[in-house]
């Protein structure tokens, strides 16, 4: 019997984006993982928790930790090139200056049946700027083009403004106050940066309501015509799609860990309407 979903997030929506199949399987009947997703699998893995690693000792710093004490646990070689470059980033020295920093911040907000939910590595506040901050440990640098059109890139802006007012004396925070910047550790000197727009929100914000309640009505999930994205996929051998696994680096900008279950619901800011 699948279960009652309840909340939406960009991980599921993308999943619903690449294959609704995939949706299915691991929101609605939330099967475990019955395939390694890549290969090599050891490897793949331990890329996977450095990256969650980095992503303490950057909320560590920020809240104000010193930084000699949390660069002791930056103990392997991924962490401590990616911990270099974070400290010595062009970009993010001035980052403990902006006023009113929040580290591991989650929003949502009513959108249609559901409630759309994100958590954020970092928001900061410059003035009138609002920059949300994502640290991305791909071994790859994906293309801006790719990153613009990613549901995380469209749901982390659009919630801000639906979302964040409480961050900004009760009054909404406009798009053109939204900047999105995902910070790479392997490539410090080039993030991609997306500043946004009122009809981008717009946009964004009718696109998310459709697929709502698209979601909230659907009563089949088919499988993506685009076999390639199956060789990344934990589902393969419910699909008849193959058994062996992709190559990791490819695979993660593909599939990304769901963040969702991650989630205090008990820190989450929202609005009512
Ligand atoms: S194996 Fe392919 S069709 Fe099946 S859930 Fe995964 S992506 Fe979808």
């Amino acid at each position: 019997m699948p279960i009652q979903l309840t909340t939406l997030s960009q991980s599921s929506l993308q999943d619903y984006n690449d294959c609704p199949r995939r949706f299915e399987l691991r929101y609605l009947e939330q099967l475990a993982y019955p395939a390694i997703e890549t290969e090599p699998a050891l490897e793949n893995e331990k890329h996977q928790k450095e990256g969650e690693y980095f992503h303490r000792l950057a909320q560590q710093h920020l809240i104000g930790i010193p930084t000699e004490q949390v660069a002791k646990f930056a103990n392997t070689e991924n962490l401590q090139r990616w911990w270099d470059n974070y400290i010595h980033a062009k970009d993010l020295t001035g980052l403990k200056d902006l006023s009113g920093l929040k580290t591991e911040i989650t929003l949502s907000a009513p959108l249609g049946k559901f409630r759309l939910v994100a958590k954020y590595d970092l928001i900061g506040f410059d003035g009138d700027k609002v920059y949300i901050y994502d640290w991305k440990t791909y071994r790859k640098r994906p293309k801006n083009e790719w990153l613009a059109i990613r549901w995380q890139t469209r749901v982390y802006r659009a919630l801000l403004v639906q979302a964040g007012a409480h961050f900004n004396g009760g009054k909404p925070i406009q798009p053109e106050q939204i900047e999105m910047i995902y910070w790479f550790p392997d490539f410090p000197n080039d993030p991609a940066r997306f500043a946004y727009k009122a009809d981008q929100f717009k946009r964004d914000w009718d696109a998310l309501t459709k697929l709502a309640d698209e979601i909230a009505t659907a009563s089949i999930f088919p499988k993506t015509d685009e076999v390639s994205k199956c060789s990344y996929c934990p589902y393969r051998s419910y699909c008849n799609r193959g058994v062996r696994a992709g190559d990791a680096v490819e695979a993660e900008l593909e599939t990304e860990a769901e963040e969702l279950f991650d989630i205090n619901f008990e820190q989450i800011g929202e609005i009512e309407f």
